[in-house]
């Protein structure tokens, strides 16, 4: 069990234009911690807004509410969003002001506190109020955490938001932080009426045919040096495969090979000022760490999985990171045979 600072329940109390926003690219916990925060400030009596810079993706759209988050393409994002004041702001699942996107709009939600409930290691602490806690393997266990603290039961539209967060972030709890304490939680949120096995369809076993053809066209790249595996992509292999630029979900896989203890997929971007990033999507092993790595490049994320977005073509990122992680790769090796 984490401990709630009264200060966090005291802002939830006494605030009633409520901002909540997530993540820039929102995954299952983003969208998960997002709307199950709006069934817990509705629950109370509150009617907030819900919003996000990018478009929730395909798979979280049937969560319920999904439909009331307000994403950039909408025509009231401006008016309802970014100009319009509130008396608090809860940031989720976010380690760093960045995350937060254009959704956060300084000027004018500067006036309002900013509540911060994330559960990454790497968290800067960017709020007024911070409820970080790393020892959750999702921001979802957190809100199943604050449900209890406000007495609200887990059940029906707030379990089902909130153990897709939890089955997403842990891969259907196959990570090393997949506690007893989250499998407690899960299981009160299936009691609560939330089907594992159709968030577990609907999110990690199931992809568009065309991603799986971009696997095909990525997977010739992979290389393995050092106990390190990386595989590089792109535009046009996107484009081949009909897909935009985004994630590619290979990282989780490459890092599945017994030769290598960490993993790394590059995903180069076109960026509208005309030069081009790098997104580098990190794993590691149990016992090896990758958040570190992530932070030093300006992102951040967890032990087993973190990641950054770095200015350049893959040309330059990648040898650069690759060697870094070969160094941290070295570096924890000899930390873990000392530790035996
Ligand atoms: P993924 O590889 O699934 O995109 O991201 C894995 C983890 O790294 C997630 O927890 C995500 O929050 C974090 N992460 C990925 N990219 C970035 C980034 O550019 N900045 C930060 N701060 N975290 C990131
Ligand atoms: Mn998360």
């Amino acid at each position: 069990m984490t401990i709630i600072e009264p200060a966090v329940l005291h802002a939830l109390t006494n605030a009633n234009q409520i901002l909540c926003i997530s993540h820039i690219n929102p995954d299952g916990d983003a969208v998960g911690s997002l709307l199950g925060m709006g069934w817990l400030l509705r629950h109370m009596g509150k009617q907030p807004t819900l919003a996000l810079q990018d478009a929730v993706p395909h798979e979280h759209q049937v969560l319920p509410a999904a439909a009331t988050i307000i994403t950039a393409q909408a025509a009231n994002y401006r008016s309802d969003v970014q100009e319009r004041a509130f008396d608090l702001v809860i940031s989720l699942d976010g380690s760093s002001p960045d995350r937060m996107g254009n959704a956060y709009n300084s000027a004018v939600h500067g006036q309002a506190p900013l509540l911060v409930i994330d559960h990454h290691i790497t968290n800067t602490f960017f709020g007024d109020i911070n409820w970080v806690a790393p020892e959750c393997a999702a921001t979802c266990q957190m809100l199943a955490y604050l449900a209890d603290a406000l007495q609200v039961p887990l059940t029906g539209e707030l379990a089902e938001c909130l153990l897709t967060g939890l089955v997403t972030d842990t891969l259907c709890f196959r990570t090393s932080n997949t506690t007893p304490a989250v499998l407690e939680v899960a299981q009160r949120l299936m009691q609560g009426g939330a089907s594992l096995v159709d968030i577990t369809q609907r999110t990690l076993n199931r992809q568009p045919f065309a991603m799986i053809k971009l696997w095909s066209l990525i997977l010739p790249t992979i290389q393995l040096e050092d106990g390190v595996i990386w595989a590089a992509a792109d535009q046009p292999v996107f484009a081949q495969a009909g897909l935009p630029v985004g994630d590619t979900g290979l990282s989780s896989y490459l890092v599945t090979a017994d030769e290598a203890a960490m993993s790394a997929v590059f995903v180069q971007k076109q960026e509208p000022a005309g030069s081009t990033s790098v997104e580098c999507s990190f794993r590691a092993k149990p016992r090896y760490n990758v958040a570190q790595l992530a932070l030093s490049l300006g992102g951040g994320g967890h032990p087993a999985a973190s990641g950054c977005t770095l200015a350049g073509t893959l040309a330059e990122v990648v040898p650069h990171v690759v060697g870094l992680m070969k160094t941290a790769r070295r570096e924890q090796d000899r930390q873990l045979s000392y530790a035996q």
